[in-house]
């Protein structure tokens, strides 16, 4: 118990969830919130991507102006940002801070950019990579899914290849080729650490 007579909770820990677009990241994430809710809450992001149809503010992300975007970054209200395709894209420090403090888990829905910063200021941080089984599979997925413009695919493509190059960072690879796998096998993995600690 605490002065106040609140009683301590062991932080919460962070689950970073990266990998190429395309991959099957949101779709995963939303599964493993359903799974371990409500100890675990998802990381809603700032971006200054125009939303996509069928995205509500506050759920998918916070859609902000760029000058909004700017001023939260020199105020230091950001875990981490980075620019991603072309948008900024960032992690409100808050959010984070207060979800821990009461004890539940945060998972992070973000590129190998802001992964490689939330490992710096948060080494327990969790790091789970998810891999398409080839790249050509990849390709196939990203032109499927056909909610971007071609040039979009062409420029998320190339990004795929760079984000492929950090997977070695990353405390775990998880291949997605099938959902099921693949989200049984990051549940597996989150209560590991969740159980053990560490
Ligand atoms: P999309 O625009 O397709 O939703 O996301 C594009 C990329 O931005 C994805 O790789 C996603 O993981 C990444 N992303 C989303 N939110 C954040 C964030 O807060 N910080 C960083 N660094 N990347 C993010």
């Amino acid at each position: 118990m605490t002065a106040a007579g609140a009683a301590t909770v062991p932080p919460g820990r962070l689950f970073v969830i990266s990998g190429p677009s395309g991959v099957g990241k949101t779709v995963l994430c939303a599964r493993l919130i359903e799974r371990f809710a409500p100890n675990m809450v998802f990381s809603i992001s700032v971006t200054t991507r125009p939303p996509r149809g069928g995205e509500i503010p506050g759920r998918e992300y916070w859609f902000w102006s760029i000058e909004a975007f700017e001023r939260a970054i020199a105020a230091g209200e950001l875990a981490e940002w980075a620019q991603v395709h072309g948008h900024y894209y960032g992690t409100p420090k808050a959010f984070l801070m207060e979800h821990r403090a009461a004890g539940r888990h945060v998972l992070l829905n973000i590129d190998v950019q802001g992964g490689m910063k939330i490992r710096a200021a948060f080494p327990d941080a969790v790091l789970i990579f998810l891999a398409p089984p080839s790249f050509v599979v990849l390709e196939e997925r990203l032109r499927r899914r056909n909610i971007d413009a071609e040039e979009t695919v062409r420029r998320r493509l190339a990004n795929a290849r760079v984000e492929m190059s950090f997977q070695k960072e990353y405390t775990h690879t998880v291949i997605n080729d099938t959902l099921e796998e693949a989200a049984r096998e990051l549940e597996d993995l989150i209560r590991m650490h969740i159980q053990s600690g560490s």
